[in-house]
């Protein structure tokens, strides 16, 4: 089907970004959310989820690469990791490019959006079918409370959410993070995108707080600019229980990404020391 339409989302009450639709190539509901894939001249194919941008073609490595590089390189050694959301598959498709992951848990919420993406996004969803990768389908709230319980740990867990509303809200909670904290490591390193430095630094603040009172050593926001998401302007924050990413040596992230064949479009060893040397000022 041929559109000559615009898709508006709204951002706030006051703000909406609105892109030409050349193709609507997905229109579903699963038991949690509506869900479109649409084909657009600027952002090329775009993942919709209630009514809101998750990702698009053109913009989607520089989240991708920012919610999973610094987290993995500042680990050092990751080799069982987890991800929660990220139901298209970018993030699991970037965990992947570095040689010491033996193991992904993918833990996504709606198995109708994993399917959606790997038919209509596939240079995202490359690497859901790889066998280092176990989907799970069910709440990643509810499975790190489960996991806790255990003696399972992993070395990176990458919270790769939507807003914080639905099913979702409780990926941004104090109970979220205990159990984060319990399902890391001794030197585990959590990373989570957590929303606009412009439109939301209450709930940046707020996360910063339970990050700390979960017991994690050093906590840094990361910022980026994603022309899709509310503001333009978008943020993660990267916990850890013992290293330091400024400790990260920029020789070692060149040779190991050198070793690893990894490509990349976005990161490399000056944005990670620059990601986290360069917080804006009104963020510290
Ligand atoms: N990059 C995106 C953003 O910032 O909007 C996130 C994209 S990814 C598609 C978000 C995924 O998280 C969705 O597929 C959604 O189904 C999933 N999700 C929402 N709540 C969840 C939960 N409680 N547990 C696991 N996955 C969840």
């Amino acid at each position: 089907m041929k559109f000559d339409a615009w898709y508006t989302e709204p951002q706030t009450e006051n703000l909406s970004l609105s892109t030409k639709i050349k193709d609507i190539l997905y229109v579903g509901k699963s038991e949690y959310q509506e869900i479109q894939v649409i084909d657009t001249y600027e952002y090329g194919k775009t993942l919709i989820l209630e009514n809101t941008y998750q990702t698009t073609e053109r913009d989607e490595f520089i989240y991708h690469e920012l919610i999973s590089h610094p987290a993995l390189f500042t680990h050092g050694n990751p080799k069982n990791v987890l991800v929660i959301g990220g139901g298209d598959g970018g993030t699991v498709r970037e965990v992947l490019k570095h040689e010491t992951v033996e193991s992904v848990d993918f833990v996504e919420l709606d198995g109708m959006v994993i399917e959606a993406c790997k038919k209509y996004m596939p240079t995202l969803s490359c690497k859901i079918d790889d066998e280092k990768v176990n989907v799970i389908v069910t709440d990643g709230i509810k499975y790190v409370a489960d996991v806790a319980k255990t003696a399972k740990r992993y070395d990176v867990i990458i919270v790769d959410c939507p807003d914080p509303v639905g099913p979702a809200a409780g990926l941004f909670e104090m109970e979220f993070y205990n159990n984060l904290y319990k399902c890391l490591t001794d030197d585990g390193v959590m990373v989570q995108q957590t929303e606009s430095p412009l439109l939301h630094e209450t709930l940046i603040s707020k996360i910063k707080g339970h990050l700390k009172d979960a017991g994690f050593g050093f906590i840094r926001p990361m910022v980026c600019s994603i022309p899709t998401y509310p503001s333009g302007f978008w943020s993660f924050t990267l916990a850890s229980k013992q290293n330091s990413p400024l400790e990260t040596n920029s020789d070692e992230i060149v040779a190991k990404m050198e070793k690893y064949g990894m490509e990349t479009k976005y990161y490399d060893e000056e944005v990670h020391k620059g990601v986290f040397l360069a917080t804006p000022k009104y963020l510290k």
